[in-house]
């Protein structure tokens, strides 16, 4: 092979190399963004369950103040009962006393189902934390992982550029020139076309006989005659 075409070749391989590196470069924090975004709804969670059981301890402690303070009113009622007189005044005492015991009974009530529903919710809080501890460490590994390939992919970059700086300083410059005049017209596209079947893979058009024949012998750096990019054959 030409040894143009192959220095040629090699130049095209590690510009692919770089962009490819350089885009996973900037394609990794918005990955590793994503991840915390979602450990943080994972965590989420489990301060929910955290927060409703927090909640509910408080509305139990508030209950059990309420019992309190009618099981005081209820003793204040009994020693007035002591004192009263009248028939009327007893039965007026006497009813709010069953008021409040009627308090009570439904306080208690109250408090029986509060402390259902939290023992119900530190169950499902003590498996959530066990599922949600192996996820956490699951996208903590990933993270991890990610954050430890940025300074491999930045070495291999420098090595890739130092390599591509070398290989560019020995291809000739009206070579060098007309490679990157074929990458800006193609974009994206290979600047160097393989040829098939004697056609030119890069605008598939067949590659003239005398052209071809030239390719045959792989002397000469050789350009398709339609698309202009450099031919590549390599034979079977
Ligand atoms: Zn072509």
């Amino acid at each position: 092979m030409n040894e143009e075409l192959k220095e040629l070749l090699l130049l095209e391989e590690i510009e692919s190399k770089i962009s490819q590196i350089e885009k996973k470069l900037t394609e990794i924090p918005a990955q590793i963004e994503k991840l915390n975004q979602e450990k943080e709804n994972i965590l989420s969670k489990l301060y929910n369950i955290d927060r409703e059981i927090k909640n509910l301890e408080l509305t139990k402690k508030e209950r059990e103040i309420d019992i309190q303070t009618f099981q005081e009113k209820i003793k204040k009622i009994e020693s007035i009962l002591e004192k009263v007189r009248t028939n009327e005044e007893y039965k007026m005492y006497l009813r709010e006393k069953a008021q409040a015991e009627e308090a009570i009974l439904e306080l208690e009530d109250e408090i029986l189902k509060i402390m259902e529903d939290l023992e119900n919710l530190k169950k499902e809080r003590e498996i959530l934390a066990v599922q949600v501890e192996k996820e956490k460490e699951e996208i903590d590994k990933n993270i991890k992982e990610l954050q430890e390939e940025i300074p491999k992919l930045e070495e291999e970059l420098k090595k890739l550029k130092e390599e591509e700086k070398s290989l560019r300083n020995r291809i000739a410059p009206e070579v060098l020139a007309k490679y990157e005049t074929i990458k800006q017209r193609v974009k994206n596209k290979k600047v160097i076309a393989k040829v098939e079947n004697t056609t030119c893979t890069g605008c598939y058009t067949l590659i003239p006989p005398k052209v071809y024949s030239q390719l045959l012998k792989g002397e000469q750096l050789l350009t398709c005659p339609n698309c202009g990019r450099y031919l590549h054959y390599e034979p079977e």
